[in-house]
Parts: C-alpha cells; sequence; structure tokens
C-alpha cells in the first residue's frame, strides 16, 4: 500500500484489506454465538459509510436476518459538525426484532445516541452496536458499543472502506489515514 492523495491531502496505508477482513471475522464470529438463538436478527446499516462493512460482515452471518439501510449526516470535511440529522428514515417494522446498529466508524457516539433515540419508541427487543473502528477515547454517548472491531487512536482521520474525505475515498478497499506532510 502507497501513500495517495485525496484533494489537497495526503493519506498514509492505515489497515489494509486483509487486516479488515479478519477483524470482520472476529466480529460475526462473536455475532453468529450470541445471536445464535435469535429469531428476528435485524442489521441496520448506517449509510453512506457503512455499506462496505454491512456487506462484508452479513455475507459472514450464519444466523438467518435480515438488513435495512438508514442515512443519518453529522459530518462536513474533517470534523463533526455536532448536529445529527435524519436523510432517510427507516423503511421496515422493526417491533419485535433484534436490531444490531452497523456504523464503519464511532467517535462522539451521538449518532448512535440519536439512532437508539430513533428506534426504542418503534419496540425493538433490542439494540446493539457494531463498528468497524472506535475511537473509545472521544466517546461520550450513553450506549455501549458492543461488537467493536478496532479501537483506534482517537486523533487520526481515516478514509476509504466506505469512509469519505468530503466523498472522496468511499471506494478503497484499504483504509488510510491523513498524513500532515
Ligand atoms: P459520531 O457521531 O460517533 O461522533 O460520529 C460518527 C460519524 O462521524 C461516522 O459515522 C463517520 O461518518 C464520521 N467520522 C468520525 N470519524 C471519522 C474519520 O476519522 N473519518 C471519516 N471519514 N469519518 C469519520
Ligand atoms: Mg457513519
Amino acid at each position: 500500500m502507497d501513500r495517495i492523495k485525496l484533494g489537497e491531502r495526503y493519506f498514509s496505508p492505515y489497515l489494509s484489506a486483509a487486516e479488515i477482513d479478519s477483524t470482520i471475522d472476529a466480529i460475526a464470529a462473536r455475532i453468529n454465538a450470541d445471536y445464535a438463538d435469535s429469531k428476528s436478527l435485524l442489521f441496520l446499516s448506517v449509510m453512506n459509510g457503512a455499506f462496505m462493512f454491512t456487506a462484508d460482515l452479513v455475507r459472514k452471518i450464519t444466523v438467518p436476518s435480515t438488513v435495512s439501510f438508514i442515512k443519518v449526516s453529522s459530518y462536513e470535511g474533517l470534523s463533526s459538525r455536532g448536529e445529527i440529522s435524519m436523510k432517510l428514515p427507516l423503511s421496515c417494522d422493526i417491533e419485535g426484532c433484534d436490531v444490531i446498529i452497523l456504523d464503519e466508524i464511532v467517535e462522539t457516539g451521538l449518532t448512535v445516541d440519536y439512532l437508539f433515540d430513533y428506534l426504542e419508541p418503534r419496540n425493538p427487543a433490542s439494540i446493539a452496536v457494531s463498528t468497524l473502528l472506535y475511537k473509545k477515547g472521544m466517546h461520550k454517548g450513553r450506549h455501549e458499543i458492543k461488537y467493536p472491531g478496532i479501537v483506534m487512536q482517537e486523533n487520526l482521520f481515516v478514509v476509504g472502506y466506505g469512509l469519505d474525505y468530503d466523498e472522496k475515498g468511499r471506494t478503497l478497499k484499504d483504509i488510510y489515514i491523513l498524513s500532515e506532510d
């Protein structure tokens, strides 16, 4: 993996596709064990960023499950605006379902809190969260991140594998970090 340029900024290799794959193997193994008896497992993928993580994770799930999508937005450029808005609401009934929210990265946890507040009144049986990357040091949310892939340093900005820098870099198969030079 080489350094890449997106817009005017440079990004250095951080996680290879192979490392991402083995991280997702470990998450899937935990979910397959914990939800082995679930009758109504629903993965709720947070667009746009979680689309690759979702596609790769659900194919490793052996428990019967369904997948649905929701779109919220909080980020512009390199930092969160701290204000979340619903861009595409839920399109299915989640009553009685075991919902697992899939996000590609959790930072403050405000998006996750917003989603819990949105989902809880719809009476799911349970709600848990899985994220590929977790900036645990910046988390100030009210809800536990039960299935994190990699706990990462919080002062890094990453792109690739669904994560964008102003819509650039989202389709890369590996993950890169912003480098200052
Ligand atoms: P939170 O609400 O947990 O603070 O932020 C969650 C959202 O912020 C993620 O779904 C993602 O869209 C965005 N985000 C947080 N950190 C990064 C990062 O390092 N790179 C990119 N591209 N997005 C990030
Ligand atoms: Mg996201």
